[in-house]
């Protein structure tokens, strides 16, 4: 039995950490020094993600098993499978199995760049829902899949994307973790919608401290997440102050994270963008008001 869905439902909020491999293989010493720091703040499990296309892949899988053995935290390994065969996520499976991984964040992954990839009906995983089916036939892995309190950016409309949603939990999800988002008002909307399709599973919302604003546009771009107009203002007004930056950031995510697990949230998944100082000083301000 996996470990990782567990955790809920025990009374107490489940912090998780989400880390990205470096590019350089010369910096992952220095990024497992990172996790290792930021294990101190008692996380229930970290996860790492994964690249839909590229070669770094193998080096997750690895890097995933040392945060298991060398610094000793549960991890939950993110798995994308638009660019992958069954065969080839078998693979993978039997060697998260060997680095005692028992988790896996179950995703379909975005269409890489410099790659072809078949349209859905003719590659082996179509949807994320098709690869949480294939994992939870193996047995063995607690699965995390995707929600997006905004609605996922290809998607035909919010209800469409919930009942897309609906299908990867009764596929074997066991928990959701979201996309980051900025306004609460869209995760408890998103939350009420999910419930009242029948959909049980917790249901974590996943938030990024803010840590520069050109970055933030870069990511919200990416992920169509939409930033707040009051927040825009207020990020225009000290953009060239990378300090007053982060201190927002902060503020900003311990206000947004107090209120959802007032409101009943299950915890929090932190996107730490492998940076330990806000998610830090956040987590120390919320347990000294839990
Ligand atoms: P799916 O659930 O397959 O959904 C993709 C789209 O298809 C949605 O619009 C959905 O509504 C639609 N859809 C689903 N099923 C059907 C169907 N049967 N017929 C028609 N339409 C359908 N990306 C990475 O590359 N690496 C990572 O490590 C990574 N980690 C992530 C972690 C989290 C918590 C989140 C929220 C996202 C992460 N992503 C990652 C991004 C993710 O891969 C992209 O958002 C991707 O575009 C969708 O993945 P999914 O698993 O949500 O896909």
């Amino acid at each position: 039995m996996a470990a990782i869905p567990n955790f809920f439902g025990k009374g107490e909020p489940v912090f998780s950490f989400e880390f990205f491999l470096p590019k350089a293989p010369e910096d992952i010493d220095a990024f497992l020094s990172g996790v290792r720091e930021l294990k101190t703040l008692d996380p229930k499990f970290v996860t790492l993600t994964y690249g839909a296309g590229g070669s770094g892949r193998d080096k997750t899988i690895e890097t995933a098993g040392r945060i298991r053995a060398e610094i000793g935290v549960e991890t939950a390994c993110h798995l994308t499978c638009i660019t992958h065969s069954q065969a080839e996520i078998a693979a993978i499976l039997e060697r998260l199995k060997a680095l005692k991984i028992e988790n896996v964040v179950a995703l379909r992954g975005d269409k890489p760049k410099d790659q072809e990839v078949a349209p859905p009906g003719q590659r082996d995983f179509g949807y994320a829902r098709d690869l949480v089916a294939f994992i939870k036939s193996k047995g063995g892995f607690g699965l995390a899949v995707a929600g997006y309190p905004e609605t996922h950016p290809e998607s035909i409309s919010p209800e469409d994307d919930l009942s897309r949603l609906k299908d990867k939990v009764a596929a074997g999800g066991d928990w959701v973790i979201t996309q980051l988002f900025f306004d609460n008002a869209d995760y408890f909307r998103f939350v009420e919608k999910a419930r009242a399709l029948g959909i049980t599973k917790p249901i974590v919302p996943g938030i990024m401290p803010v840590t520069g604003y050109s970055q933030l546009k870069r990511f919200t771009a990416m992920c169509g997440a939409k930033i707040p107009v009051e927040m825009t203002a207020q990020l225009e007004k000290i953009q060239a102050d990378p300090e007053a930056v982060i201190r927002f950031g902060i503020d900003h995510a311990t206000k947004q994270c107090r209120e959802l697990l007032d409101r009943g949230a299950p915890g929090v998944h932190f996107y730490t963008l492998n940076r330990s100082r806000s998610t830090s000083e956040i987590l120390a301000r919320l347990r000294k008001s839990l």
